[in-house]
């Protein structure tokens, strides 16, 4: 763990140049950072950041900054253009460091003689006088050996690398999934059913630890393709009405893969469907896709009733698919769906 402990935070002044360091801090493989004098609008700006963008930073403002940092157990650096050079200090760091959680003392005006001496290392990225922005990164940089820039982050917004254009997708929260449905012209047929869907993907994606923003989107708009079609194709006439928004694919592929099982290869084939994976491979795939099959209209049924619709319907090796993905989905709930199904009636009701 690695906490970078900003000081001499002046509010008024400091706002930018601090809200910078907390963003190095974490787009360079920090975990948290605190800063010695009380701001929540500079605590609100980094939590946004880190909530759109993914992981786990955390940012504290308002704290004894000695106390902090002579108290921590772990290695203590003090980034200062007095101390010795990066490079001849990182090797003897990251053997100090080994195991051990690290804190690194950033400043802003004159640093006080006791942050030098606390310090285990007075470390200087030249001798030069330079930045707390560009000190701060530097040293994470050597630190991590450049690994850090590979971190995946996974959060609501993804930037989506290009040489040229610009591209953010975005996994929308529940209020954005409403809204896109809407606007593409779902029915209230449509958002009764897959409010029931979500609340029983939500059930079954709290009990197996699945990613809960994923299958709030996911479950919430995988029949948007029934504004175009009521066929076998609404899947992925909905993944292509995502894509078009710029829906991260983390979300369009729940929504492609989410009819009955999946569809294999060839039956895709016979049913004129595009060459693409219909087979729910993620949990929260898997997850949305079974919750659907276990809601008709907007009431949820029970395993029993879902296969013996499909094999009503001459369809017996996709009603053994179903029964396959609904013991898979026991094992990771940890509980049969359908008992999730009844808790949910039973707390609704
Ligand atoms: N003049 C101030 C002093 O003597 O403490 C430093 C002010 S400087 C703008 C703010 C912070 O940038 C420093 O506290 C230090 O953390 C960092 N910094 C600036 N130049 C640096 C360097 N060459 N090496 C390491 N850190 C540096």
């Amino acid at each position: 763990m690695i906490t970078v402990i900003r000081i001499g935070h002046r509010p008024f002044r400091d706002k930018r140049i601090t809200t910078h360091v907390a963003l190095v801090s974490r787009a360079f493989g920090a975990d948290r950072i605190l800063v010695d004098e009380k701001d929540e609008t500079l605590e609100d700006t980094v939590n946004k950041v880190t909530e759109n963008f993914g992981g786990n930073f955390s940012i504290k403002s308002g704290i004894n900054w000695k106390k902090e940092f002579r108290d921590f157990k772990g290695i203590r650096i003090n980034l200062s253009m007095y101390g010795i050079n990066v490079d001849n200090r990182i090797q003897d760091i990251r053997k100090a460091s080994d195991g051990k959680d690290m804190m690194i003392l950033v400043g802003a005006e004159k640093v006080p003689i006791d942050a030098y001496n606390i310090a285990d290392f007075n470390i200087a990225v030249s001798n030069q006088p330079h930045s707390e922005v560009s000190a701060l990164a530097i040293f994470l940089d050597r630190f991590y050996m450049g690994k850090e820039l590979e971190k995946k982050y996974e959060g609501k917004m993804n930037v989506i690398p290009m040489d040229h254009g610009k591209m953010v997708k975005f996994i929308p929260d529940e209020q954005q999934s409403m809204k896109l449905l809407y606007e593409s012209g779902a029915d209230e047929r449509i958002i009764s059913h897959v409010t029931t869907v979500y609340n029983l993907a939500m059930a079954m994606g709290k009990y197996s630890n699945a990613d809960m923003k994923l299958i709030a989107a996911g479950s919430l708009l995988h029949d948007i393709g029934r504004t175009k079609t009521n066929g076998i194709g609404h899947a992925v006439a909905g993944a292509d009405i995502l894509r078009e928004r710029n829906i991260d694919e983390s979300v369009v592929r729940i929504v492609e893969r989410h009819t009955g099982a999946g569809i294999l290869p060839d039956e895709a084939k016979k049913l004129g469907l595009p060459d693409r994976n219909y087979i729910p491979e993620t949990l929260e795939e898997k997850i949305v896709a079974q919750a659907d099959n276990l809601v008709s209209g907007k009431t949820i049924v029970t395993l029993d009733e879902t296969v013996e619709r499909y094999r009503r319907q001459g369809l017996e090796e996709p009603a053994e698919r179903i029964k396959k993905l609904h013991k898979d989905l026991s094992e990771a709930c940890g509980k049969d769906p359908d008992e999730i199904g009844r808790e949910l009636y039973n707390t609704q009701s």
